[in-house]
């Protein structure tokens, strides 16, 4: 099921929870030690290190992203409301 890039599942996503996501120092930088984002509030996709499994965001640039960690997407409840039954959006892109 495709995944809508919105602000309510920003803040559901628990990338910033994840090993992959807070290991990465591309991550990081971009978003300044915050959860996804250096923005404050409704940030566009392109400014965001999260949501990956939506089709508005799809995978990170950042590459160094270390997928011999847990990808946390199960526990996610956008992960379980859309059906989704892959992972490592951040490294190979969006939900289908
Ligand atoms: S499924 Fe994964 S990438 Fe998508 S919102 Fe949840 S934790 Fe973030
Ligand atoms: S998509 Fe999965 S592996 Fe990538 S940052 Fe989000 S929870 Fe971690």
């Amino acid at each position: 099921m495709k995944v809508e890039y919105n602000f309510q599942q920003l803040q559901d996503c628990q990338c910033s929870t994840c090993k992959v996501h807070n290991g990465s120092t591309c991550v990081s930088q971009r978003t300044g030690g915050l959860k996804f984002t250096t923005c404050a509030s409704q940030p566009p996709p392109e400014q965001v290190e999260g949501i990956y499994c939506a089709q508005m965001k799809g995978q990170s640039s950042c590459n160094d992203m270390q997928v011999n960690k847990a990808c946390m997407c199960p526990t996610c409840g956008v992960w379980r409301s859309h059906e989704l039954d892959t992972n490592y959006f951040c490294v190979h892109g969006s939900a289908e």
